[in-house]
């Protein structure tokens, strides 16, 4: 029986590259893995897959009865319904601890870099494993997306030495301007519904037995969100209604400008004010120097539930 390797819902590049990425060394150790997805893939991630020849992994949500790796998560509002039917043979992961629990002993490896694919790397080395070229270039890519090209707060010396070292065995002399080039794909947002751009990168959190949902989409330029922003308070409305959200907030990160502008949808707008000391205007305001929802966001939300 093969051992399943996945990440988040709505999964980004890290989730989808790291579990076929961790499901590559697992399966050089000797393991039987598969990579697999609980979602449909994003405009960057196909850009990635198509540059070095990948494909998807498989389609799967339903998880009873297996064994399984999970990469880039360990929350139980990210994880498929049946999670708990699953066993849990280890976790990969660069957030904040989650609230799943297991029956068993289980490997974890988990520590503050900006990326889960750091974490594999370190891992390939450990092992002593030898990452072929285009999975390299992969692995690369999915830390410059993860890390916003360095630029987030969640970046570390970890991260910048692992793109160093992936981008010498991939052979790509210019990590940086790659990175570009994924976050110009990225900065399309005419071609989607405004339900699927607030959806792009959507997470839940439980907080306080009230469920959050926060979406980020990073652009290299904040005016194409411009004669936007009504319609994308219409989706978030209708999402927040749908599964009895307390709060839907979309973050509209500049990486140029480094910074976001928040958008809010709130049962209590006082909470989410307080959280990070502001007083909203027209349900937005603009907060200069955020770029990261692991750690300049969710954690002050916490703080409030
Ligand atoms: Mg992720
Ligand atoms: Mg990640
Ligand atoms: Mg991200």
């Amino acid at each position: 029986m093969s051992t399943y390797i996945f990440g988040h819902t709505t999964p980004d590049s890290d989730s989808i590259i790291g579990a076929i990425s961790l499901s590559y060394l697992k399966n050089q150790l000797g393991e039987d893995t598969t990579p697999s997805r609980q979602g449909e893939i994003n405009p960057e991630t196909a850009f990635i897959l198509k540059r070095f020849g990948f494909e998807k992994p498989m389609l799967k949500t339903n998880y009873a009865g297996e064994n399984v790796y999970l990469i880039d998560f360990m929350e139980s509002s990210q994880s498929p319904s049946d999670i708990a039917e699953a066993t849990i043979l280890g976790i990969v992961d660069h957030h904040k601890l989650g609230d799943l629990k297991t029956d068993t002993p289980l490997e974890m490896w988990v520590r503050p870099v900006g990326c889960s694919n750091t974490i594999v790397k370190q891992m390939f080395d450990y092992f002593g494993v030898e990452i072929p070229k285009d999975l390299a270039g992969m692995m690369m890519s999915a830390i410059l997306s993860d890390t916003v090209i360095f630029k987030s707060p969640t970046c570390t010396k970890e991260d910048t030495k692992a793109v160093k070292e992936l981008a010498l065995i991939a052979q790509i002399e210019d990590p940086k301007a790659l990175g570009m080039e994924m976050f110009i794909i990225k900065s399309d947002v005419l071609t989607d519904t405004k339900r699927a751009l607030v959806l792009r990168d959507f997470k839940d959190f439980n907080m306080g037995g009230e469920k959050i949902g926060v979406g980020q989409l990073e652009v290299v330029d904040l005016s194409v969100f411009d004669n936007m922003k009504e319609e994308l308070f219409e989706a978030m409305s209708e999402i927040k209604a749908e599964e009895n959200r307390h709060s839907v907030l979309l973050l509209l990160t500049d990486i140029m400008q480094e910074g976001s502008q928040l958008l809010v949808l709130s049962d209590e707008n006082a909470k989410i004010e307080n959280a990070f000391n502001i007083t909203l205007k027209d349900r937005e305001i603009w907060l200069p120097k955020v770029m990261s929802r692991k750690k300049q966001i969710i954690p002050f939300l916490e703080k409030q539930f």
